[in-house]
């Protein structure tokens, strides 16, 4: 047995072998040390090459090596914080904090937030909100961030669209409402719409990376919608542009 304890060598056969559970995993793992590799060897390398250099470098390239340590550790810290809240969505004891509320109010937060930091002369963002004359149980919380990931992303990647709207509209059966966030950018090819939700999948993994994006923000909005009894759903025209939908159920 070479001193290799018992309990392992059955994990280990229970992987190659019938679990296909630990396969999905272990390509997560992969998946998750290829995303951190990259952005920890630039810190590494420049923080190493400023320790061995300082004195030889130009204050100009000093310069542009810190802002790339810091640019490579935000990164860092976005995908630590997105992973975390994918494993804390995940969780079995996870639990929403359900509270009656206005789906209107969240949107609203979200697009007076992000809509601050928009150039006006080529971008908007315009509301078409549904009354609404009961209250909806939701956690506010994560809606937010489900409405500021597909907001944040439309405004994102969708660069040359000029207008993004956001519609809530009451369906009647099943009993939703949908929440619809339209652009009028790029649009998505048709082989990529049915892997958008999935982890690190990106259409266009340069831009992503270059604007911050973890490739997770699409499967916590899933998580979240599904957690909550909804569901997501994507329709794209290339050149004409994409609308991210979620619902929520929202009683009788
Ligand atoms: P990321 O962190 O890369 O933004 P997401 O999970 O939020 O990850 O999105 C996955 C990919 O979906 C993005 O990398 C981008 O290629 C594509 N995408 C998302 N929203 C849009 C959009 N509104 N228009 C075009 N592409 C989009």
């Amino acid at each position: 047995m070479d001193g290799k304890p018992e309990e392992q060598i059955l994990v280990d056969i229970g992987n190659e072998e019938l679990n296909p559970h630990d396969n999905t995993r272990r390509d997560f793992v992969a998946n998750v040390s290829h995303e951190l590799r990259t952005p920890l060897a630039i810190v590494k390398g420049f923080a190493e090459t400023l320790d061995d250099s300082y004195e030889e470098l130009s204050g100009k390239k000093r310069r542009e090596f810190i802002g790339k340590i810091r640019k490579n550790s935000d990164r860092l810290c976005s995908l630590v914080e997105d992973l975390l809240h994918l494993a804390e969505l995940e969780s079995p004891s996870h639990e929403l904090r359900l509270e009656p509320g206005s789906l209107s109010v969240v949107v609203r937060t979200v697009a007076d937030r992000l809509g601050e930091r928009l150039d006006l002369n080529t971008q908007r963002i315009r509301l078409e909100l549904a009354e609404e004359r009961k209250p909806i149980s939701f956690d506010p919380l994560k809606v937010e961030c489900v409405i500021e990931n597909l907001l944040s992303n439309a405004l994102r990647y969708a660069r040359d669209s000029s207008v993004i709207t956001i519609r809530t509209i009451f369906d009647e059966d099943p009993k939703v409402i949908r929440c619809e966030v339209q652009d009028d950018g790029c649009g998505i090819p048709e082989k990529d719409v049915p892997h958008l939700f999935e982890r690190f999948y990106r259409v266009d993994k340069g831009r992503s990376r270059e604007s911050g994006g973890t490739g997770l923000g699409l499967s916590i909005v899933k998580h979240i919608v599904e957690l909550h009894g909804g569901a997501v759903s994507v329709r794209s025209e290339l050149g004409e542009g994409t609308i991210f939908s979620f619902s929520l159920p929202c009683g009788s």
